[in-house]
Formats: structure tokens, sequence, C-alpha cells
């Protein structure tokens, strides 16, 4: 089978693998433009979220490039993603795609509901194959993340403006098409020093540090987050990542197919805020806050799809977080009318405030 998924950053790379790996023909659409927006908006119920119409485009884009089966993300719970899938596949049979859609359920329930999943999205492929399949994607996966972190470091003292993100562009293709895990580790070396090699050692760390949390796609994915990231990079900010995906794939799945996950760690942290799950990734964005403001860094940016309701909620809670552990906290809505200019003035803003206060308090 040919098949599509949606884009979250460069996690592409390793669903490539994956898919090749279970037997079947990666169709990577492009990466998200604003024309992917309005197809999928165009499709799309008007009050469904950001992701929903961003994913539905990029499954439309994958289609057109002749994909004939589509793999989505499910879920459970108060949040919405639950039921997406379904309305996407509705939604493709309406526009007369005729397409294998597979949800992938994050298996709640034990071995025998993973193994089931399983056996749905294994194509005809050995062992063997599959095999290496899974170690290439892991391998790949861990590589761009540690990559990322790094390069967090690195663009706000970068040389030349842009050279962090256009050698991970490079390098990340070349990661993607090695085909062994001897290739996929010497690539990571070489990278990671390469990133080392563009930093100007002439100009100082300006020291400021920010923890980006918030629904978990809109924070990976840089088409959605209007590349937040880069931003606040280019404006001298480290920026501290709460969501990483390897982590979130071993958590979420394999914890979960075997039965070891448990939310008692982010209930511990959020405690006095929040005393339950309430869908997507709210206790996350409540649990990570604390963490953050008890740690070291000098504000919080909370970035979330309009009407994204696990987040709405976290957006409540947040202010008396700022308010009791003495830290500024941000909160960023996007939608499908979100313009660069106003986006980019709140982040000098809130920058700006953030520089004001350590010049107070040193
Ligand atoms: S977490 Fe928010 S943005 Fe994500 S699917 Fe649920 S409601 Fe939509």
């Amino acid at each position: 089978m040919k098949v599509t998924f949606p884009h979250m950053g460069y996690a592409y790379i390793a669903i490539e693998a994956l898919l090749s790996g279970l037997g079947h023909e990666p169709i990577t659409p492009p990466p998200g433009t604003r024309n992917t927006l309005e197809l999928g908006t165009r499709y799309s119920p008007e009050e469904a979220c950001l992701p929903f119409k961003t994913i539905l485009g990029n499954m439309l884009e994958g289609i057109e490039l002749g994909a004939d089966g589509v793999l989505m993300l499910g879920g459970w719970g108060p949040c919405r993603l639950g039921y997406y899938g379904e309305i996407q596949r509705i939604i493709l049979l309406d526009l007369g795609k005729q397409v294998e859609f597979v949800t992938l359920e994050v298996p709640e329930g034990g071995l025998p509901k993973a193994l089931g999943l399983a056996r749905r999205i294994l194509g005809p492929t050995d062992v063997k194959e599959l095999w290496l399949g899974c170690r290439l994607a892991w391998a790949k996966m861990n590589a761009i993340d540690e990559l990322e972190n790094l390069a967090l470091k690195v663009r706000p003292r970068e040389k030349d403006h842009g050279a962090t993100s256009r050698l991970l562009a490079r390098e990340f293709q070349r990661l993607r098409g090695a085909a062994t895990i001897k290739d996929i580790r010497a690539i990571h070396q070489e990278t990671g020093q390469g990133l080392l090699d563009l930093v100007d050692r002439r100009k100082p760390p300006t020291g400021m540090r920010i923890g980006v949390l918030g629904e978990i796609y809109t924070v990976v994915e840089p088409f959605v987050n209007l590349r937040l990231e880069e931003r606040l990079g280019y404006l001298g900010v480290e920026v501290v990542r709460t969501i990483s995906l390897p982590k979130w794939v071993e958590e979420h799945i394999f914890q979960n197919a075997f039965g070891f996950y448990t939310r008692r760690e982010l209930l511990r942290s959020a405690a006095g805020y929040l005393s339950g799950f309430i869908g997507g990734h709210g206790l996350e964005s409540i649990a990570r806050s604390v963490d953050l403001a008890q740690g070291s860094v000098d504000g919080i940016i909370h970035i979330f799809p309009l009407a994204c309701m696990p987040e709405v909620v976290a957006q409540g809670i947040l202010p008396q977080i700022s308010q009791d552990k003495d830290v500024p906290i941000l909160s960023l809505v996007v939608d499908e009318h979100a313009g660069e200019a106003g986006f980019q003035t709140r982040l000098e803003a809130f920058v700006d405030l953030l520089q004001r206060r350590v010049r107070v308090c040193q």
C-alpha cells in the first residue's frame, strides 16, 4: 500500500523508515504551506481545531501524490482527537477518495489490543525487514530529537543568521536516506559537530531561556506554530522543550501497551492546580509549567490552537502558577488567520519584558 500520513516536524523521516519496514511505500506529503491549510480548511467543519484542518490538508496532498492509504493517530478521553480520524475518513470518502484509512489508536488496554493494532498496519514484509525498519525509525527519531535540542542552544549564538536551520535541513535529508544504524550514528555525530562549529564564540550567551509547552501537535509542527523555536532563537533565546516525540512514543505507545504508563508524576507536579486528566496535553501543560517555573527558565510560552478544550482549561490555570512561582507566562493562540507580523511583535514584547526583569534582578 502507498501510505501517506500527517506531518509533525521532521518526524516524517522516522515514519518513512517505519512504513517501509512494515512493507508499505511511504508517500510523504509536501511540508505544510498556506495551500495545505486552505485545502484542509475548505473541507473541514468550521469549528474543527487547526490540527484537524492542517492534517486533512496533508492527507489530501498525499493522496494527490498517489497514496491509497492514510495513517492517522487517534486518541481517547475528553479531547476531540478521538473522533477526528473517523470524521476525516468520512470527508475523504465524500470527496470520492478511495483510500484505506488506518487510525492508530494508542493502545490503552494491554497487549492484546496492541497486537491487534500491529496486525492492522502490517503489510507484506518479513520479520527481518520489520525489525530493521523499527530500529531505523527509532534511531532516526532519537537522532532528530537530540540534534534539534542541540540546535536550540546553538541558534541564539550562530555566526550566520539561519545557518543552524539550513544545516539541520541538509543533514536531515542525509539522515532520511540512511539505511543502517551505523550510517545514522555517523550522520548524528557529524551533524552535532557541525552545529557546534556554527557558534560564534565572540558572542556571549544571553542566558535567556524560555520553556515552550502546550498542545503537542502545535508545539512540534513548525508550520502550525509559525516556526516559534526559530523566531525565539533569532531573538537570542534558548528554547527549552517540554515535549519530546521519542519520549511520547515510549510512554504513550509502549508503556501504555504493556499497562505501565501512569500519570502519577504529572499529577504530583500539577497538585494544587489540577487534579486529573482533562484530555490532550492539558495536564502536561500545567505539570510542566510548574516544573519549569521551579527550574531555570526566565519565562514560559504556552501555545495552542483556537478552541482546543484541554489547553483552554490550562490557560485558565496558568495565571495562578505565574503569580505563585513568579514566572511570566505568555499564552499564544493560533488559528488559520494567525498573522506572522502580530505573532512576531508579541514574541519580541515578551522577550523584552523578560530582559527587563533580568536586568532589574541583577
Ligand atoms: S488537543 Fe486540542 S487541538 Fe489537539 S485535537 Fe484535542 S482539541 Fe484539537
